[in-house]
């Protein structure tokens, strides 16, 4: 049993500007520490139709450990 369709992508929304459902472009917005939050926009008139946010948060920390390439020297607390 295959399991590789576990997230469906929208292909098509409604659009309230063109009021049909129209192909739709989806566009990475944010990275965030719980996920990644995209947006739907039509294809055709660029109206922003959706949105969505997935649970998947290893590219933020893979952005999170990239910047951190020099990381501060731990301070020792105490003497
Ligand atoms: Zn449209």
């Amino acid at each position: 049993m295959s399991d590789s369709f576990g997230e469906l992508e929208a292909a098509s929304l409604f659009c309230p500007r063109c009021k049909q459902a129209n192909p739709v472009r989806k566009a990475l917005l944010l990275v965030l520490p719980d996920g990644k939050k995209y947006d739907y926009a039509c294809s055709v008139c660029g109206t922003q139709v959706g949105g969505k946010t997935d649970s998947d948060s290893s590219e933020f920390h893979r952005i999170a450990s990239a910047s951190r390439k020099a990381p501060p020297a731990s301070r020792q607390s105490g003497s």
